[in-house]
């Protein structure tokens, strides 16, 4: 029988001389003051039980992770409709614009930033900000299980201050009408649902339905469809690591999600979500030791959709 616990503590202790590889985000100056030697892996299996080691139990931004909590809820609220355009891997960085103007202000996928922006503007369809941002929040501790979830205000202030980037990418989208609101407020909702933090322990909860076939398998509360929850993982297999998702493809072999603040989430579908958090970035962005870790327990584990 498979010894999760014991498998993660020794991926954690034969990794230990690679802590505090690669370079923390400083863009988001918020982010910057993090330890850079922080580790952390937490699993949660289907059956709802969670191990952890390290740093399991800290919060940490989860940044461009909450894009796959944004795009189940606007499925949600808008249906398949959100499909049509926006599945495909970009190939480039995540606030990238050059595609942007080639392809008409239609960005590629909803885990690159133009297009969660997109998100984010649909999720504020008939609410103000404030509302909208509850609802993102409310969903991502509905997922979590954990209603302890929040976001930290001064990592949603630091983005506002210095993200000039996804302004452009905002302001340009809406001279093509793709934006609907103004884009300060689709803004505003979409730096603060990247400032949502959680712990390892939390995120690995909060994926574990994708990993059910959309069910929580702690409530046993069914979240989204099977097809659906297949889609998001086809999408986070695709895309979730922006110009380094055919690495991680390639390494790793299960769908993923990264944000800049060193996290990732992984679903083993049929298995178990596993959550990781490590700050050092790698020249895409995505988490360094925390990319290594995840190849090291699906090597171990055996877990990979592309076989045994
Ligand atoms: N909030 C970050 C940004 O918009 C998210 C990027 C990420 O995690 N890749 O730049």
């Amino acid at each position: 029988m498979l010894d999760l616990q014991q498998l993660i503590n020794g991926v954690y202790d034969d990794l230990q001389s690679s802590v505090g590889q690669g370079r923390v985000a400083d863009y988001i100056p918020e982010l910057a003051k993090v330890d850079p030697r922080k580790f952390g892996i937490a699993v949660t299996t289907l059956d709802g039980e969670t191990v952890s080691v390290g740093d399991a139990d800290e919060s940490f931004s989860i940044q461009s992770i909450s894009k796959v909590f944004a795009l189940t809820l606007a499925l949600g609220k808008i249906g398949d409709g959100l499909w049509r355009v926006g599945r495909e891997p970009s190939g480039t960085a995540f606030n990238s614009i050059i595609q942007l103007e080639q392809e008409q202000g239609l960005p590629r996928n909803p885990f690159i930033n133009a297009r969660a922006i997109v998100v984010a503007d649909i999720l504020l369809a008939g609410h103000k900000p404030r509302e909208a941002i509850g609802e993102i929040l409310r969903f991502s501790r509905f997922v979590a299980n954990d209603e302890t979830v929040s976001i930290d205000p001064d990592v949603a202030r630091s983005e506002q201050a210095t993200g000039f980037r996804n302004v452009a990418l905002a302001n340009y989208m809406r001279s093509f009408g793709n934006i609907k609101h103004p884009t300060e407020l689709t803004l505003g909702v979409y730096f603060h649902q990247c400032a949502i933090e959680m712990s390892c322990r939390q995120l690995s909860h909060a994926g574990v339905f994708l990993a059910n076939g959309g069910r929580d398998p702690h409530t046993l509360q069914s979240i989204v469809s099977h097809e659906r929850a297949r889609r998001i993982n086809a999408l986070m297999l695709t895309c979730g690591h922006y110009d380094g998702s055919g690495d991680f493809a390639f390494r790793v072999g299960l769908p993923g999600k990264s944000g800049v603040g060193g996290g990732i989430m992984a679903i083993a579908p049929g298995r178990a979500s596993i959550a990781v958090w490590s700050p050092g970035l790698n020249a895409q962005g995505n988490s360094m030791l925390g990319t290594r870790a995840l190849e090291l327990i699906a090597q171990r584990t055996g877990w990979s959709v592309f076989g045994p």
